[in-house]
């Protein structure tokens, strides 16, 4: 399958990684949109939110426990925000389900 993200998790494509773990990976954005913009995927190959189910969807929990655990790592003792784009209009452009960790300035509400 050709699919940017299941290479990155695999390390055939580079990333600049923040965190690993058997499940899971997390990498900073190459395009960020805020100070810290780091992104987490579950190593499984999920095309999107809309296919999650009663099998795969645990890794969900570990990628948001995981987020916080980098945010606090990161200093964004201020707060941030998890982003899942799913879909055409939720502007989601890579097909494995992937959450932005954005933080380290103040986000708008609501998102454009
Ligand atoms: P989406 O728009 O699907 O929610 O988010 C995809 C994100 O992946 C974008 O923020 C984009 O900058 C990022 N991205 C796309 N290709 C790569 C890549 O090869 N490496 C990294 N680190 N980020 C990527
Ligand atoms: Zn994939």
């Amino acid at each position: 399958m050709d699919c940017i993200f299941c290479k990155i998790a695999a390390g055939e494509i580079p990333s600049n990684k923040v965190y690993e773990d058997d499940q899971i990976v997390a990498f900073y954005d190459l395009d960020p949109q805020a100070p810290v913009h780091v992104l987490l995927i579950p190593k499984e190959h999920i095309a999107s939110a809309n296919e999650l189910n009663d099998r795969n969807s645990e890794v969900v929990g570990h990628i948001y426990l995981t987020a916080a655990r980098i945010a606090k790592e990161l200093h964004l003792d201020n707060g941030y925000r998890i982003v899942n784009n799913c879909g055409v209009d939720g502007g989601q452009t890579v097909g494995h389900l992937h959450f932005h960790l954005l933080g380290g300035r103040s986000m708008k509400w609501p998102p454009g």
